[in-house]
């Protein structure tokens, strides 16, 4: 009987872990399957452009692993049993299942709405595609002179302001951070933030802790009122309530607590990765959720789980940052250099040249999930005798 491998949700994190699996692991003895509740593969990364009136590429998943190896099967996991190893589907066909003999959990974030008052009601964030879509349709039904905000000072919430602030150059859009504006950049990133801020027409509400949203806008703590005809909900990501509903080891806020290899503590025979994993990265930081952890760590996963099937050892091997890379529109941005552990340095890139090095990297981060057996070194190997099967350090 072959090793049943299931991989839960094709982004970035899960989609490049399923190829680089069937690009090393030899289809005789191995079968993987790749769910994912949409048809295609989503830059989420691109979101923003999406809400602002830009086309993404169409990415087929049933195109991108056609003779990979790869089965693409289409359904919303629902629940898991990890102890009986079974995940619960509904698909076209209604409620199903699938068992494994090994797990990948990928199934990415959602928007996080801290549990403020009116914000499922009253407000729209960018974190899937079908909310980007609703914000786009809201954003094309605004008159001119019509007011956005943002709530979130984060690289999501700065990227969507001024994508919006650079598409809809008629509308009065504003940003809501809670902190200082900009506080984890370097001085010049802040200085450049401000400057492209200025010129975009963005005000900028800072030290706010937004307690309610309405339909004419949001009350913060303070008691001040900030009026906005449309209110974009970019605090922050939270992960579906699937991994904390089972017995699976997670932490506070529902993320997968996983090893160095990407394993699950409590369930060896899951990994978890990308947005849905609490995993440590350099410095004992955990990883942050970004499209820039998620890629490594579904490498790392896969890695781990070829390296166990095939008996061999696993590199040690820690993931760290570079860069941080924020678009400011189409024709402007920053690149942040950062410590390993995602600390600034000093030293940035800004202006076109920062946008075209984003444009690359986005560019890239897709390319390597829509081809996603291509560039991976060496060999299908076929799995060890059940007595080699290696025991993973990491
Ligand atoms: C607007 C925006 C801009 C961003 N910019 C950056 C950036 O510049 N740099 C950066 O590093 N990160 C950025 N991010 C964050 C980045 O997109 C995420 O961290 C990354 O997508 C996480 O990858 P993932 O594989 O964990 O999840 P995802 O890429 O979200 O993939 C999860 C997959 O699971 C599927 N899925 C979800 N639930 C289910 C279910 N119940 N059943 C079946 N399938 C399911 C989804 O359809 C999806 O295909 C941005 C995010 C947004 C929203």
């Amino acid at each position: 009987m072959k090793h049943r491998i299931v991989v839960l949700g094709a982004g970035y994190s899960g989609g490049l872990a399923a190829g680089r699996l069937a690009r090393r692991l030899h289809p005789a003895d191995t079968e993987i399957t790749l769910v994912n509740a949409e048809p295609d593969f989503v830059e989420r990364v691109r979101l923003h452009q999406l809400a602002a009136g830009q086309e993404l590429k169409h990415r087929p998943l049933q195109e991108i692993y056609a003779g990979t190896g790869v089965n693409v099967r289409r359904a919303r996991v629902t629940a898991l049993d990890v102890d009986r190893r079974i995940v619960m589907l509904l698909d076209e066909h209604g409620p199903g299942e699938i068992s494994y003999d090994t797990l990948v959990y990928a199934l990415g974030s959602t928007a996080a709405d801290h549990g403020v008052r009116g914000g499922a009601e009253h407000a729209v964030d960018i974190a899937g595609r079908q909310s980007a879509l609703r914000l786009r349709e809201r954003l094309g039904d605004l008159e001119p002179g019509g007011t956005v905000l943002i709530v979130g000072g984060g690289l999501t919430g700065i990227e969507a302001s001024a994508e919006i602030a650079e598409s809809r150059p008629d509308l009065r859009v504003s940003i809501a951070t809670r902190g200082a504006f900009g506080d984890w950049l370097s001085d010049k990133a802040r200085q450049h933030l401000r400057e492209v801020f200025e010129r975009l027409g963005i005000a900028v509400h800072e030290s706010v802790d937004v307690t309610r949203v309405d339909a004419t806008g949001v009350t913060t703590t303070a008691g001040e009122t900030i009026p906005a005809g449309i209110t974009v909900w970019a605090n922050g990501f939270g992960v579906h309530h699937i991994a904390a509903a089972s017995t699976l080891e997670v932490g506070a806020t529902g993320r997968i607590v996983v090893d160095g290899a990407m394993r699950s503590v409590s369930h060896p025979d899951v990994y978890a990765i990308g947005d849905a994993a609490l995993a440590e990265g350099a410095g004992g930081k955990p990883l942050r959720m970004s499209c820039a952890s998620g890629e490594p760590m579904g490498q790392r996963a896969a890695d781990a789980i070829i390296a166990q099937l095939t008996g061999r050892a696993l590199p040690e091997s820690t993931i760290g940052y570079h860069l941080q890379c924020i678009s400011l529109g189409r024709r402007d941005g920053i690149v942040q250099f950062v410590t390993p552990d995602d600390r600034a340095r000093p030293s940035i890139i800004k202006g076109p040249l920062a946008a075209r090095v984003k444009e690359i990297i986005c560019r890239g981060a897709a390319w390597v999930v829509a081809h996603p057996t291509l560039m991976i070194p060496g060999r299908r190997r076929h799995l060890a005798a059940p007595g080699k099967v290696a025991t993973l350090t990491a």
